[in-house]
């Protein structure tokens, strides 16, 4: 496995390139990622790079998990091929220039986490420029994240396919991710109310009853169990606007604090 640690360094291998992008910390998430490109593509590349631009001020940068042997452990264990892991000084001059999101960032984690959509347009671009890869893939646990990089895809065409990858979960239902470590005990076996009541709500609004009825029963549910909803909607697939009444391709979509720790989730709704 070869490791590139600038973008000088960065070599064209041979065949497809399949490329997933990680902030590292890997686990079985990032893995089936990973699995998919080395299954689709003659080779896969990924990249372990904890951007700070998509961080905001008051989030944990600083402190988000950075178990580098591991990771590169895990990484070969899957026949990734190469890992491009650069320095924030490799990837950030003092230049100032960014890629502008577009629309489809404005909602949601848009206005929880100002500037976030923005930070990850620019290092998916900066990325996808430095790799150039055949297809990349990207995991549908952040939802939005992906119609971010559709659009930042679209609007300034970069070459390549996306693939979306459905989310890997724990048994009890928890989508898998870096952040679940920061959980406690308590918090860790609350944490799996988060999907239950959003595959009840799913249920529910297939079954025709009144969607924000649905939201508000299963918001004071989470709620009672001491879990802070920044939001939990049901948007359309595409353009995330939010929707109220049952429509072919849903997503109901959740963010909220279980103490300090932060996780999103969100399922699909087809009718
Ligand atoms: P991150 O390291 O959190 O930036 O995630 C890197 C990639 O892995 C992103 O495309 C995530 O959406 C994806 N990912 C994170 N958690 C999961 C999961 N539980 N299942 C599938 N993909 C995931």
């Amino acid at each position: 496995m070869r490791l590139w640690r600038t973008p000088a360094q960065v070599e064209r291998l041979e065949g497809t390139i399949g490329f997933v992008p990680t902030m590292g910390a890997l686990h079985e998430g990032h893995l089936s990622l990973m699995r998919k490109a080395k299954s689709e593509c003659d080779t896969c590349v990924i990249s372990i790079f904890v951007n700070p631009t998509q961080f905001g001020p008051h989030e944990d940068f600083q402190k988000y998990p950075r178990p580098i042997e591991e990771d590169l452990r895990l990484a070969e264990s899957v026949g990734v091929d190469a890992v491009f892991q650069p320095d924030v000084s490799d990837m950030y001059d003092e230049s100032g220039v960014a890629v502008l999101p577009g629309k489809v960032a404005e909602l949601w984690e848009g206005e929880f986490r100002p500037g976030h959509f923005q930070g990850v347009a620019t290092i998916v671009t900066k990325l996808l420029h430095i790799i150039r890869p055949d297809i990349s893939y990207f995991g549908s646990k952040d939802f939005q994240q992906c119609a971010v990089v559709a659009a930042v895809c679209e609007g300034l065409n970069i070459a390549g396919r996306l693939s979306f990858v459905d989310t890997i979960r724990e048994a009890d239902g928890l989508a898998l991710s870096s952040r679940n470590r920061y959980l406690s005990p308590h918090e860790r076996k609350v944490a799996p109310e988060i999907y239950t009541s959003l595959l009840k709500v799913r249920d529910a609004i297939c079954h025709g009853n009144e969607v924000n009825g649905e939201l508000h029963a299963a918001k004071y549910h989470l709620s009672e169990l001491g879990i802070r909803v920044q939001y939990l909607a049901y948007v359309d697939a595409k353009t995330l606007q939010p929707v109220d009444r049952c429509i072919p391709v849903g997503r109901l979509i959740f963010a909220g604090y279980l103490g300090t720790t932060r996780l999103i989730d969100n399922c699909e709704v087809n009718l």
